[in-house]
């Protein structure tokens, strides 16, 4: 029987399942809901493929260089309905405008987390947006080398624990494919981010059956850094403050990440992905000027590698690119070189979430989750009396003084 990453290093980046040539792992959820790898041994022939592929195991792949190219950049058409500034969806329009595919994570309608492999532009709205949990990646890295292995161009997004999982599952680099790691602060579990919808749906007091959330923003994406909101119709978006976003206030404090995120191996430069996107928080704060308006986001763009730069130098005319320092870019962004320390009550915290008696409320409280500082509350207010853009315009201009 082969023996896979322990409980605490495993990512569920799911190279082993890939892998197998007798299907004999399937990903199965442990008691927090992380996908963990679990052996069918009436099907295993020990043929150790699956130990070699693990990345937690042995990581020995070429990274990106550790001097990348720093850029900040949006998209014109992009950039108000994405997460940060657009610039995932500006590198997919390019690989998607030549025929090619994009695989990336996306909220199907049960608001389960998986990647899926989209072929066209219109499809696009299915990858954008950060969906803060865990992506299922199931069998999709077979599809991916199909897609290579017939020259088709492939874009692959994710965290920098499935693009390592990527990389040792297809052995070696192949010239069609891109790839873009995320900064990533860790990930909770489908299953926590489950029981938190049924939870809010109970809190909000949505008559069951008739009003059911559908859609779900883990940060609005019409302005950088505003509320999670919670859709009926799957169009129109209500922000929720207080107890009700509670699994954000949780994700922030790194109270519900799954184990290996604590101590995550990626979280450094040099980077995995030919590509990183994170947020650019701080630019122009810190003392390099910045003189455009970064109201409606600002993509950090890593360039790790040669292909990543080529990517950047083929962006359309609506994309905008400035150069910058990686000294600013790590000002304020620390997931990009360090783990996220673990919350203390980690475990009773994702105990809580998954127990049904728990409200959302009374956790928050448990926990002091929902103690707010002042400039949080000036945050909440100022979005409930639609007033956000207006005060954070004047908050970006004092701490740039
Ligand atoms: C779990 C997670 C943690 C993150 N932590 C940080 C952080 O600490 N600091 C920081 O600066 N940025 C972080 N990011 C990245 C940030 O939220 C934006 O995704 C990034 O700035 C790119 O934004 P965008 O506007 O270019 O694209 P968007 O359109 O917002 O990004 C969409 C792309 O992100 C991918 N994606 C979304 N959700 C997931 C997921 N659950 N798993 C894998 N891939 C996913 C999609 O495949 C899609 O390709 C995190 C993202 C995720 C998913
Ligand atoms: S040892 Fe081989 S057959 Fe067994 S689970 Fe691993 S890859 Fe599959
Ligand atoms: S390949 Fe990925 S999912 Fe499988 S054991 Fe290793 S880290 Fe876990
Ligand atoms: S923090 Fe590290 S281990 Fe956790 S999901 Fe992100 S890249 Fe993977």
């Amino acid at each position: 029987m082969p023996i896979l990453a322990s409980i605490e290093s495993c990512t569920g980046c799911s190279a082993c399942a890939n892998i197998c040539p007798k299907n004999a792992i399937r990903m199965i959820a442990d008691k927090e809901g992380f996908s963990q790898p679990v052996v069918d041994d009436d099907k295993c022939v020990n043929c150790g493929l699956c130990e070699r592929t693990c990345p937690a195991l042995s990581a020995n792949l070429p990274w990106g260089t550790s001097t990348p190219k720093v850029n900040a950049g949006w998209h014109n058409l992009d950039r108000r309905i994405s997460s940060s500034g657009g610039m995932f969806s500006a590198f997919a329009r390019g690989i998607l405008s030549e025929g090619g595919s994009v695989f990336g994570a996306s909220l199907n309608s049960d608001l389960l987390c998986r990647h899926i492999e989209i072929q066209t532009i219109g499809d696009l709205q299915l990858l954008r947006g950060s969906k803060y949990l865990q992506s299922e990646i199931g069998l999709i890295f077979r599809t991916i080398k199909t897609r290579l292995e017939d020259r088709k161009k492939v874009l692959f997004c994710g965290t920098p624990c499935q693009v390592s999982g990527l990389r040792k599952f297809l052995k070696k680099d192949y010239e069609n494919l891109l790839t873009i790691d995320l900064a990533c602060h860790g990930v909770p579990s489908n299953a926590v981010f489950k029981s938190y919808i049924d939870k809010l749906q109970k809190s909000l007091d949505l008559s069951p059956g008739n009003q059911k959330i559908q859609g779900f923003e883990f940060r609005r994406r019409d302005g950088w850094g505003m509320f999670p909101s919670y859709s009926v119709d799957g169009s129109r978006f209500t922000p929720v403050y207080g107890s009700n976003a509670l699994y954000m206030k949780a994700f922030d404090k790194s109270a519900l990440f799954r184990k290996s995120c604590y101590s995550c191996s990626y979280a450094k430069i040099p980077r995995i992905g030919d590509i990183t996107l994170a947020d650019f928080w701080g630019i122009g704060r810190h003392g390099f000027s910045f003189k455009y308006d970064t109201m409606n986001g600002v993509s950090l763009v890593l360039a790790n590698t040669e292909k990543g730069l080529n990517a950047i130098k083929s962006l359309d005319e609506e994309s905008f690119v400035e150069e910058r320092t990686l000294d600013e870019a790590l000002i304020e962004n620390h997931n990009l070189t360090n783990a996220s320390p673990c919350h203390p009550q980690r475990d009773e915290i994702i105990r809580d979430f998954l127990n049904e008696q728990m409200s959302l409320k009374k956790i928050g409280k448990k926990y002091g989750l929902t103690n707010r500082n002042l400039k949080e509350i000036i945050k909440e207010y100022s979005s409930k009396l639609g007033l956000f853009s207006f005060v954070k315009r004047i908050y970006n201009k004092v701490k740039s003084l």
